[in-house]
């Protein structure tokens, strides 16, 4: 399986003469980009291949014809893409704006040239702009960038803003596992991860919560509390990825494709209310996603209804069942700690087809629940 992963390298050891002309050809290329956008709202989108002159001359600007069919191809991604996203809300759809902050170019336009000196690793080069501007950007590498490096093979693709150059790799992982061994993972405040099998990660998240919440909202405190519930929360993902020598599967509960005033999506916010919060949840699952393709292990969701009030022994389900961190059923009497619980009926759901995926190879006498 092939991945993509990227890297970001920062522009800021660059002059600030370059800097500010890199700003004008950002602006002016969110402009035309957002002719071409106006344009194609009202006319309909043609196909990247029918891009010819009559359309690629269309705005007036000093960028190349090489810049200009850049930014058409764009004009017509924000389209498609806003399209896609809001395609079943009841809404109307907006106009999508560029707002002239980076542009998505190819080895056409940018390259990065490995000349190494004493204190760079490579050269960001940008030609074919127009007004016969050539800019020179020197890139220092790092940590991440060069893991990447040795992984991956780095793609001819570049998205270009003002403070940094972001650089793609295509990773090949391998073929995914074929193994049996499963785990569920529940999502909470008392414990980020709880898995089926008892263990738990990430026990300080409440009080990463906590201070983000105490914070002014959008003020700086708040930023750097949530950059740090964030870092806190790639740390827990490598602490389950320690795991992933063992394990095949790993089943979540569902935050994906949520619709407007949907049942999913109140059940989800209310149960969200002892949780970590939408965007948190996001990163969450999107990082742990990540570490599971990178480590060949498949990755699968279940919906995510009462998870956390079904009794795991007898299947009895009531919102009794649960009372804070504690679960003990109301029917038969099975108790245990409430997350690790959700962690085994998410794994259950996934195994049995109850909501899941009905995932036929696995059956429960294979798992240890
Ligand atoms: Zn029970």
């Amino acid at each position: 399986m092939k991945l993509i992963r990227s890297s970001k390298c920062s522009l800021k050891f660059a002059t600030a003469s370059k800097l500010s002309e890199l700003h004008k050809v950002l602006s002016e290329y969110g402009r035309v980009c957002n002719i071409f956008i106006d344009y194609f709202w009202k006319n309909g989108t043609p196909s990247k291949s029918e891009l010819l002159k009559d359309i690629v001359n269309l705005p007036e600007t000093w960028l190349t014809a090489r810049l200009r069919k850049v930014a058409a191809r764009e004009a017509i991604d924000m389209i498609t893409a806003v399209k896609e996203r809001w395609k079943d809300k009841p809404w109307k759809i907006s106009m999508p704006v560029h707002k002239g902050k980076r542009a998505y170019v190819s080895c056409t336009i940018a390259e990065l040239q490995d000349k190494e000196t004493a204190e760079f690793d490579a050269w960001l080069h940008l030609q074919s702009i127009g007004e016969e501007i050539i800019l020179d950007f020197p890139i220092k590498f790092h940590k991440h960038f060069n893991k990447l490096a040795i992984q991956g093979k780095r793609l001819n693709s570049y998205i270009i803003t003002e403070k940094y150059v972001q650089l793609s790799f295509e990773i090949d992982v391998g073929d995914k596992k074929k193994g049996v061994n499963a785990i569920g993972v529940d999502t909470g405040i008392k414990a980020l991860a709880s898995l089926n099998n008892s263990q738990q990660y990430g026990l300080d998240t409440e009080a990463c919560i906590e201070r983000i919440k105490r914070c002014e909202h959008g003020s700086n405190g708040q930023k750097q509390a949530r950059r740090a519930f964030k870092q806190r929360i790639d740390e827990v993902v490598q602490e389950i990825v320690k795991e992933f020598k063992h394990i095949d599967l790993v089943v979540v509960e569902a935050l994906k494709n949520m619709n407007y005033k949907s049942k999913l999506k109140r059940r989800l916010s209310k149960n969200m209310r002892r949780s970590i919060g939408t965007w948190a949840y996001r990163y969450w699952l999107k990082r742990l996603e990540q570490a599971c393709e990178t480590n060949r292990v498949s990755f699968r969701t279940v919906a995510p209804f009462y998870t956390s009030q079904t009794c795991p022994s007898c299947g009895h389900v009531d919102r009794g069942n649960r009372v804070g961190q504690v679960f003990r059923c109301l029917s038969c009497g099975h108790a245990g700690n409430a997350d690790v619980v959700g962690a085994r009926n998410i794994l259950t759901r996934f195994l049995t087809g109850l909501y899941g995926a009905r995932y036929k190879p696995y059956a429960l006498g294979f798992v240890q629940v």
